[in-house]
């Protein structure tokens, strides 16, 4: 068992790592600032730290006290629309601090490292799933953010010991099946999670942006993925790292695209009536269509999805999105 810091592990992703990793009994501190996490969403078993990442007279003598073996860093910024806005904001969060967390492993002898990267690196999407060798140009500041971090952390491992694994996650939903935990940040902009909300009723419709992308019914196409499934990359990905594997970039996602509007009627047959839609203008920075190709992360750490089903990860989303109503 393993002594491991999860950095956002009040948020969304994080607080499902967490309690992943306390259910396998992994001893876990968790670092997060709550910007946008929610205290309460952090598995009771975990040492819960209040603090910023990017503060290393913070961070340095919690990997030294703690005898920290891994990092999973999950803290950040996420939200493309507001990194179009407020790009120096984003590289402050997710460069520069992604930047004085690393330097603190290196620092500290943390040799383990497993980073939240995203599908935006690729920038417009291809016509064909985008593999992880695919030309890297992102269109907007969240996915350049991202990406220069995946730089920093390549660099590092070539020169330092020090050894990660960046996954590239494409639309992650759901929620723990246990109910423990799920997506709960404040103005919530992703589509499941709107969708959800609007279904019941706490929003009057759901805007769909852009009607006219050159996809097969104009509105963009995602690749999504059940949050479950994405821990179990994690997972693996500590795995490999602690049997002393060397530095991969992985994508999480299962290779299959669905456009809003299928999302939408996913959600309309869920809860057995047609959800509310319009219209609305395309939102900046968002590409028409990203999907992955898997197959690096299947042949090279056996990953094998259990989820894989867009009605399975909208009844999971509904099923959180309810508890929060009652
Ligand atoms: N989207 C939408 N209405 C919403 C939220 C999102 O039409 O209220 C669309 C968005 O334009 C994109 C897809 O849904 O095509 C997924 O967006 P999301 O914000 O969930 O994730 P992103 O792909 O931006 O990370």
């Amino acid at each position: 068992m393993a002594n491991i810091l999860v950095t956002g592990g009040a948020g969304y992703i994080g607080s499902h790592m967490t309690y992943a990793l306390v259910d396998r009994g992994h001893s876990v501190t968790v670092v997060d600032n709550l910007s946008t996490g929610v205290r309460g969403l952090v598995a009771p078993q975990a040492e819960f730290v209040e603090g910023d990442i990017g503060d290393e007279t913070l961070v340095r003598p919690l990997l030294r006290h703690r005898n920290i073996e891994a990092v999973i860093h999950f803290a950040g910024s996420v939200v493309v629309p507001d990194s179009v806005e407020q790009p120096l904001r984003y590289y402050n969060n997710n460069t520069m601090k992604s930047l004085t967390l690393i330097d603190a492993c290196v620092q500290e002898g943390v040799g383990k490292f497993i980073f939240s990267s995203t599908a935006a690196v690729y920038g417009m999407g291809e016509d064909h799933p985008a593999c992880e060798s695919d030309e890297k140009s992102p269109i907007n500041p969240y996915g350049r953010s991202k990406l220069m971090t995946e730089w920093i952390l390549e660099d590092a491992a070539k020169a330092y010991d020090f050894r990660y694994v960046a996954l590239r996650y494409f639309n992650v939903a759901g929620a723990d099946p246990q109910g423990r935990t799920g997506q709960s940040t404040p103005r919530a902009t992703h589509l499941i999670k709107k969708a959800c909300q609007v279904a019941l009723q706490r929003a009057p419709e759901l805007e769909i942006f852009g009607g006219d992308f050159p996809t097969r019914d104009g509105t963009g196409i995602r690749d999504y993925i059940h949050v479950s499934d994405l821990i179990e990359c994690h997972l693996l990905a500590l795995d490999h790292l602690i049997k002393g594997g060397e530095p991969k970039v992985l994508n999480c996602g299962y290779g299959q695209g669905f456009s809003v509007r299928e999302v939408v009627e996913a959600v309309s047959r869920q809860i057995g009536r047609p959800l509310p839609v319009r219209i609305a203008p395309r939102r900046a920075g968002d590409p028409a269509q990203l999907i992955a190709n898997p197959s690096r992360i299947r042949s090279e750490l056996g990953w094998r999805p259990a989820h894989a089903d867009l009605s399975d990860i909208v009844a999971s989303a509904y099923a959180w999105e309810q508890r929060q109503n009652a």
